[in-house]
């Protein structure tokens, strides 16, 4: 019985599932999930962690490979005992209902908020220990700059609206089983604007927005997982209308691997490559580090596999300045003897280690 969590059951995917539907997925589940737009549900949390995790390991190719060849057991369901196969429908119902349906009926016109936006940077790993800046360049809607989002051409005015008299919405009042149920809905001419458009705007075609080239520079903290979000609050689309407050923009942020490094947190992994010789003698070898070059104490007699730790040559903690470590890893390396002069010398140690070892 494993205790992992099926990431394939976390982010609703098939096992089969490919790279671009991994990451899909998880956009729609990080959204919903992300601490900030959850503030009043402490669950919410541990589940975009859970989901971050499965990300983190289903993205990248060579950690999914071993989590396929470790299995995931189905026991291994994330949700705790009291939830089950229920918590994973309300997941699918707050990802397609909550977005979906919180939009649906209220009114394109009646919208508080602008959409929120969704945008990638991939950054370095000497991104992550310094921080860094990136200009990221998207499109969102904005008011029309030509009709000041009015949606009429400039000098003329909209007409209250005849079938809903400028309300915006209608009421329907039908007959039922359980007497009289008023229902009321959007207006259908000017949906729930209010107002009706008699002289277009010839720049938004009467729609009062237009779709906009934007630059945004988006600060990274140092520290930062790959898989992360950042929000860049206001940056989003405007809601229709011009009214109330544009949508964020939301950047997911990737950390490209460094083939030298294993990163786990702030702690760095990495191989020390030396040879036979030097690891019976010990040395000082030299390791290219992220940014400059660490020097290492080898001890004398250091095994293959023995790990050297160097403190505060990792990467920082998330919000934190102080810096984890950087574990080397003795790859000792044992030359053929070539030359004479080689064979000679090595023939003598082994006669010597030969004997110590009686
Ligand atoms: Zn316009
Ligand atoms: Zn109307």
């Amino acid at each position: 019985m494993s205790d992992r969590p099926d990431y394939y059951t976390v982010l609703g995917v098939e096992p089969s599932a490919s790279q671009e539907d991994i990451k899909r997925a998880y956009r729609s589940l990080a959204r919903q999930w992300h601490p900030d737009v959850n503030q009043d549900n402490p669950e919410a949390e541990d589940r975009f962690k859970l989901v971050t995790e499965a990300y983190q390991t289903l993205s990248d190719p060579q950690r999914r490979a071993s989590y396929d060849h470790g299995g995931a057991s189905s026991s291994g369901f994330p949700f705790g005992q009291s939830g089950g196969m229920g918590d994973l429908f309300d997941l699918v119902d707050v990802m397609f209902g909550g977005l979906t349906g919180r939009r649906g009926g209220r009114g394109q016109w009646a919208e508080a908020r602008g959409r929120d936006l969704q945008s990638e940077i991939v950054i370095t790993l000497l991104d992550v220990l310094h921080g860094a800046t990136r200009e990221v360049t998207y499109e969102r809607i904005v008011p029309c700059h030509e009709c000041s989002g009015s949606g009429s051409a400039p000098g003329s005015q909209a007409q209250k609206c005849a079938t809903c008299d400028g309300h915006g919405q209608v009421r329907y009042v039908q007959n039922s089983l359980f007497g009289q149920v008023s229902t009321v809905t959007e207006c259908p001419t000017c949906h729930g604007r209010g107002q009706v458009i008699t002289d277009p705007c010839k720049k938004c075609g009467g729609a009062g927005q237009v779709r906009e080239e934007q630059k945004v520079e988006a600060e990274v903290p140092p520290g930062i997982e790959d898989g992360s979000m950042l929000r860049v609050e206001g940056y989003g689309d405007f809601a229709s209308g011009g009214q109330g407050r544009p949508g964020d923009l939301i950047l997911f942020v990737r950390v490209k691997p460094d083939p030298r490094f294993r990163r786990d947190g702030p702690e760095l992994h990495a191989d020390l490559p030396m040879n036979a010789a030097q690891a019976a003698l010990g040395a000082e070898l030299e390791f290219e580090g992220l940014e400059d070059t660490v020097h290492v104490k080898v001890d004398a007699g250091t095994q293959p596999g023995a790990e050297i730790v160097v403190h505060g040559a990792g990467l920082p903690k998330h919000g934190s300045k102080r810096r984890g470590s950087l574990h080397l890893r003795a790859k000792v390396h044992v030359p053929p003897a070539k030359s004479k002069r080689e064979r000679e010398l090595l023939h003598e140690l082994e006669e010597l280690w030969h004997k110590r070892e009686k």
